[in-house]
């Protein structure tokens, strides 16, 4: 029996805001503990929350970019909950009125393209930390009433792959939105996980597990994976799944039951009564589509159309926003735009993935017109693709004119013929045996005095011309 695995995915999200959510403490990350609380998300009798209007806004244009319906009506909830990270003993969520429903996300399969539905998207904010020690367990408020968006998807994916690619395209629409930092290891970005298994062919759903605890993208496919074999070797042995919530250990590669749940919790949600209900009117949500940016997939289809990119090229490019921009104002001053790509998908990418620079410095890492100017050294015969590839790091690190730089390390390509033959006369007499192979036939062998000739003047011979220049030696001797 073939097994098919049923995932559904709840993200939450912190929204990039310069205050919490209903009060006017400050969002910033890693300050000292307990020093960004206030009466309100402390929750101190007499206190009156009030909403972030920033915070709608972003979570408004999240829920349009996932292609949601909009809520016209806006309420909060109480969802109550006794635990030491909750001041208040009840968090202000949204129940059964959420910010919007009904959105689908696209991602591509190795099948092709596959649509993700979003069930709902909601507001909420987020509770304190606890620090476990040895002797005692500290609590950190300041993370309490941190703006957080959920959104929780249908049970559409069937892997780990396709859930991976399902947050890589997420993240990259938030990113493209610029409303979230999406840093997972700050938890700026959390992903729990439903997961269930049933026969191939079956509609009705499996026991599930939930996953938590995933601190990577990485993570949470490398825990998807071990449930879905843990769940698979069960159902093999004919044991029944227990429904429960299993954390995901990093280091040893496995999840353990955290807790076994017999039954839903009892959130006594109630309508929050200090935050007034409210409408959103048409206008206002018709507005906020009109000023969506241009969205990832959007801008993927675009560029490969204009630039005659294939559409994998242009899914790189696009993944990040930084690297897209930076394509776009290179393309303008410079075709062919593929030659722009390759650089940035193969040494430049290489090269900021090494040295931990954020795609969003890229500009300032590599100024535009110092990278036009070095495709153009390569497309005048000045420069070869493979010295190129070495004053690169050089470019970089000084910002200097990649021509500048050729000149004083004396790199520039020989074009000279009669300079070219005196390299080649040397080679061609000291590889006599190579020459023969040539001249019966051997293709290879032709790569291999060329690769002399280019090791003879440290790369700086023009390739196409070496191989001409010897096609025709060989041909008039022999
Ligand atoms: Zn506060």
């Amino acid at each position: 029996m073939i097994y098919e695995a049923v995932i559904g995915l709840e993200v939450h999200v912190q929204l990039k805001t310069a205050t919490k959510a209903f009060c006017g403490c400050a969002t910033e990350f890693g300050l000292p503990a307990n020093t960004q609380t206030c009466p309100v998300c402390l929750g101190l009798p007499g206190t009156l929350p009030v909403l972030n209007k920033k915070f709608l806004e972003h979570g408004l244009r999240v829920a349009l970019a996932l292609n949601c319906t909009a809520a016209n009506y806006l309420k909060f909830d109480r969802k109550n909950y006794f635990y030491p990270d909750l001041p208040k003993d009840y968090q202000i969520s949204q129940y059964d009125k959420p910010l919007a429903v009904n959105g689908r996300l696209e991602i591509d399969t190795e099948t092709g393209k596959k649509e993700i539905r979003i069930l709902r998207v909601h507001m909420e904010e987020d509770a304190g930390k606890l620090i476990h020690s040895s002797s005692a367990s500290l609590v950190d408020y300041n993370r309490c009433g941190m703006p957080l968006l959920e959104i929780v998807s249908e049970p559409d994916l069937n892997s780990a792959a396709e859930t991976y690619e399902y947050l890589t395209q997420l993240k990259s629409i938030l990113e493209y939105l610029e409303v979230s930092d999406c840093d997972m290891e700050k938890g700026s970005l959390r992903c729990d996980a439903n997961i269930s298994l049933r026969p191939k062919g079956e509609t009705k759903l499996g026991v599930k597990t939930e996953l938590k605890n995933m601190n990577s993208f990485k993570g949470v496919r490398d825990a998807l994976n071990y449930e879905i074999s843990r769940q698979e070797k069960q159902l093999r042995a004919g044991t029944a799944i227990v429904q429960e919530t299993r954390l995901w250990n990093e280091e040893q590669q496995k999840t353990f039951t955290m807790r076994t749940k017999e039954e839903a919790h009892d959130y006594r949600y109630f309508p929050e009564p200090d935050l007034v209900p409210f409408t959103i009117s048409d206008e206002t949500i018709d507005a906020a589509i009109k000023a969506l940016p241009e969205l990832p997939q959007a801008k993927k289809q675009r560029l490969a159309r204009d630039y005659t990119l294939s559409e994998y090229d242009a899914g790189v490019i696009c993944a990040d926003k930084h690297i897209a921009l930076y394509f776009e104002e290179a393309a303008k001053h410079y075709s062919p735009a593929k030659n722009i790509c390759n650089w940035l998908m193969g040494d430049i990418m290489n090269y900021i993935n090494t040295h931990r620079i954020e795609t969003k410095a890229l500009k300032e890492t590599l100024a535009v017109k110092n990278l036009i100017a070095m495709l153009e050294l390569i497309d005048n015969n000045i420069i070869s693709g493979k010295i190129a590839k070495e004053i690169l790091p050089e470019i970089i690190k000084t910002g200097k004119d990649p021509e500048k730089i050729v000149q004083e390390k004396n790199l520039s390509q020989i074009s000279d013929t009669s300079q070219l033959e005196t390299f080649i006369d040397e080679v061609l007499r000291e590889q006599a045996q190579v020459v023969n192979d040539v001249r019966s036939g051997k293709e290879k062998a032709m790569m291999f005095l060329v690769g002399q000739v280019m090791k003879k003047t440290r790369g700086k011979a023009n390739p196409q011309m070496v191989n001409t220049i010897i096609k025709n030696k060989l041909e008039t001797n022999s």
